[in-house]
């Protein structure tokens, strides 16, 4: 700025610091996703990442004839408290929450950075590094601001929180009545087995996430998103396909099935395509909307999963 004078410039260079962060690396993936690592104030790390989910079409004169689809997927925390032992991220433990402004940044630079128009909506999802509900008011502002018509304007409508199924947390966000939706990730459908993938589970038990789904305001246009990560051998079965429609029973749900994505030291074990087909063919069978997750991003570690701190080479 350059209307403003000197001595008011130092003052808020001083007292209003802004510590957004910056981008410092950039891997494209061949399906057109860029994986952006932002380094923040103190040399912390966190991924955000652009996925193109269609691409630009052009006629035959070079018009454009259908805009490109993006959606970014953006993190909320520097590392994760919850420890899952399917997720890379668990692996390196809490570091620090992000702040508003920092999750917001992420938003921008990415919309900066690809030339992507003031007024083209994009979608956002809070699914990077981190568990959003636990950094929960910073996600409430930073979902306020990005919405703000005179922030960036992406509707709350666009924007979905993914989480681990922190019921308190749900149930605090369904009073705020914001507008945003909400996926689940359920992965299992006993609570044996749910906790031993997500230790949180005995505190947040499977009864207690549906308990907190059906209370939650829902724009009743849209549905409830329940991610189920596949792990070969562990709930790929017909059983646990069949217990799955039994639980989401009365909630208008859609499921998204994801294959586990597999990296060094892990247990687990990546499904077949047949045994998720089939799995996905029961859900539809009885009733139930269900579609696969394509694994965008992953020849560049973007996938789920994969989202880790990276050490910064200058440091
Ligand atoms: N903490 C939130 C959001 C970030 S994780 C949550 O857990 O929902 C985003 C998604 O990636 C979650 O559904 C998570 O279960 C999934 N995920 C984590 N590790 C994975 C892996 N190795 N393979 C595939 N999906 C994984
Ligand atoms: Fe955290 Fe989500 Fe990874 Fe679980 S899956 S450790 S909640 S980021």
């Amino acid at each position: 700025m350059k209307n403003i004078p000197k001595d008011l410039k130092e003052v808020l260079n001083k007292d209003y610091p802004i510590n957004i962060g910056k981008i410092i690396r950039r891997e494209k993936s061949n399906d057109g996703s860029i994986k952006y690592l932002f380094e923040y104030e103190g040399g912390h790390t966190v991924e955000a990442v652009l996925l193109l989910m269609r691409e630009e079409e052009k006629n035959n004169e070079g018009n454009i004839t259908k805009g490109a689809k993006y959606t970014f997927c953006v993190s909320s925390q520097v590392g994760c408290k919850v420890g899952c032992s399917f997720c890379l991220t668990a692996k390196g433990g809490f570091t620090r929450d992000l702040s508003a402004g920092e999750i917001v940044a992420q938003v921008s630079y990415l919309k900066k950075e690809n030339n992507i128009d003031e007024n083209k909506s994009v979608n956002i999802v809070y699914m990077g590094m981190g568990e959003p509900l636990d950094n929960f008011d910073n996600l409430v502002q930073a979902i306020k601001i990005i919405s703000d018509p005179e922030g960036l304007a992406i509707a709350t409508r666009r924007q979905t929180i993914s989480t681990s199924g922190i019921s308190s947390k749900i149930h605090k966000l369904g009073e705020l009545d914001l507008g945003v939706q909400l996926a689940i990730s359920l992965h299992a459908v006993d609570d044996d087995l749910r906790s031993e993938l997500i230790p949180m589970n005995k505190a947040y038990n499977i009864d207690s996430i549906i308990k907190s789904v059906k209370e939650f305001p829902i724009d009743t246009r849209k549905k409830v998103m329940f991610e189920y990560l596949v792990i070969k051998d562990k709930n790929d079965d017909i059983t646990s396909a069949n217990k799955l429609v039994k639980i989401l029973h009365g909630i208008e749900a859609k499921v998204n099935l994801i294959y586990f994505n597999p990296y060094p030291g892990t247990p687990y074990e990546r499904p077949s395509r047949n045994s998720m087909i089939k799995f996905q063919e029961q859900l539809i069978k009885k009733g139930l909307m269900c579609t696969i997750r394509e694994s965008k991003g992953l020849d560049i570690s973007a996938a789920c999963g994969q989202l880790k701190e990276q050490v910064n080479d200058n440091s």
